[in-house]
């Protein structure tokens, strides 16, 4: 047993995601929007969609016989199960908005931002910085690890 994080194809993507985020918005500031944007585009997009398909069920239940082919993709029990799920995920969405307006709220100094900007750049690395590359080629040449040309 090994306290190694898992390193299936989902959660590599997990974490190179995380990193990215994380490396691409590293401030306090940054943080919020992007997580504010994220939550709204995520609630449009479902609430969009919610009312779309009430809009099929009723059309569907209102004139059966000028049916469009695309309705007829579906079936009423399959449209009116993904409006249950939807409205669910929107409620909890709502939730969350309700939540994160407290965490709007919040401004920090400068200072502090450029602590955020500072740990970031410790635990998500660019892992393409020029730096980190040079370093990295630097802790493959140490003598303890020769090259395989000596
Ligand atoms: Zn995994």
């Amino acid at each position: 047993m090994t306290d190694e994080p898992c390193q299936c194809p989902d959660c590599q993507r997990f974490y190179r995601e995380h990193d990215r985020l994380i490396r691409e918005f590293p401030t306090l500031k940054q943080q919020q929007e992007l997580n504010w944007a994220s939550i709204q585009s995520f609630r449009t997009l479902c609430g969009k969609v919610t009312d779309e398909l009430q809009k099929r069920l009723s059309e569907k239940n209102s004139n059966d016989e000028l049916n469009t082919e695309d309705i007829q993709k579906f079936t009423n029990s399959e449209i009116e199960e993904a409006i249950t799920d939807l409205e669910n995920i929107n409620a909890y969405l709502y939730s969350i908005e309700a939540l994160m307006e407290r965490i709007f709220d919040v401004k920090v100094s400068d200072k502090i931002e450029k602590k955020f900007k500072e740990i970031a750049g410790e635990i998500a690395p660019d892992p393409l910085n020029i730096d980190r590359l040079i370093l990295n080629r630097l802790f493959h040449q140490t003598p303890d690890f020769p090259d395989k040309k000596n």
